[in-house]
């Protein structure tokens, strides 16, 4: 598995739809200050599910869209595409190549699409649990991450490293069905006392 490249149209400051592709081994992404090198790591994280702003150096959804410059109008909408090699069936969808597609309207819709297909927040979500890819995992390294990374406290570590190992699918796993035992022994009590007036 590798991410084989990035599609941008209308994120930030791409008002037009540019491909960039990455070959195996090591991708150096030059410019000047400011030319939007890490608006592709944003966009990286934006497609993979990040829902705060601040982490995408944004105050709010507007931020995201292209607004216009350099004699471009400004976009109606931000498109950002992964394409990734699935060759070694590293995630459990039955293509070499997989798409994943996040776009955002003006009125701050948002659209997950997996291979063109619409799918939930959460499908993306469950997609990269535990790969070590998720917007939560330390793939998208930004300037200023290492230093939290290192300051960061034991608790914040044994997180990383339980995401790291694949343990962390099974506590969310865990956590939903005490949720959902919880329910059903409230109703169980509720059953208990109506059967209680009854009898
Ligand atoms: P540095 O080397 O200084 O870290 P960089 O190459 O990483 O810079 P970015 O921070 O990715 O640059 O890009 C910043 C640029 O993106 C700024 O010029 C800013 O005006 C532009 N930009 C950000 N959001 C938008 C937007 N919504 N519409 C148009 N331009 C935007």
């Amino acid at each position: 598995m590798y991410l084989k490249g990035v599609e941008i149209y209308g994120f930030k400051s791409f008002g037009e739809r540019i491909r960039i592709d990455f070959d195996g081994g090591i991708t150096s992404i030059v410019g000047p200050n400011g030319s939007g090198k890490s608006n592709i790591l944003d966009g990286i994280l934006w497609v993979l599910g990040e829902q705060s702003y601040k982490n995408i150096r944004a105050k709010e959804s507007k931020d995201i869209i292209f607004s216009g410059g350099e004699g471009k109008k400004p976009a109606n909408y931000a498109e950002v595409s992964l394409f990734i090699d699935n060759r070694d069936n590293f995630f459990p969808i039955e293509a070499d190549s997989i798409k994943i597609t996040r776009k955002m309207s003006q009125n701050g819709d948002n659209d997950y699409l997996i291979n063109d297909k619409k799918v939930r927040l959460k499908d993306i979500g469950e997609l990269f649990l535990d790969t070590g890819v998720g917007k939560s995992a330390y793939s998208v390294i930004g300037q200023g991450k290492v230093e939290r990374i290192i300051s960061s406290s034991n608790k914040e570590i044994k997180s990383i490293i339980e995401e790291a190992a694949g343990v962390k699918k099974f506590q969310q796993k865990k956590m939903e069905s005490e949720k959902r035992l919880e329910k059903v022994q409230n109703e169980l009590e509720k059953i208990e006392l109506v059967l209680g007036e009854i009898g």
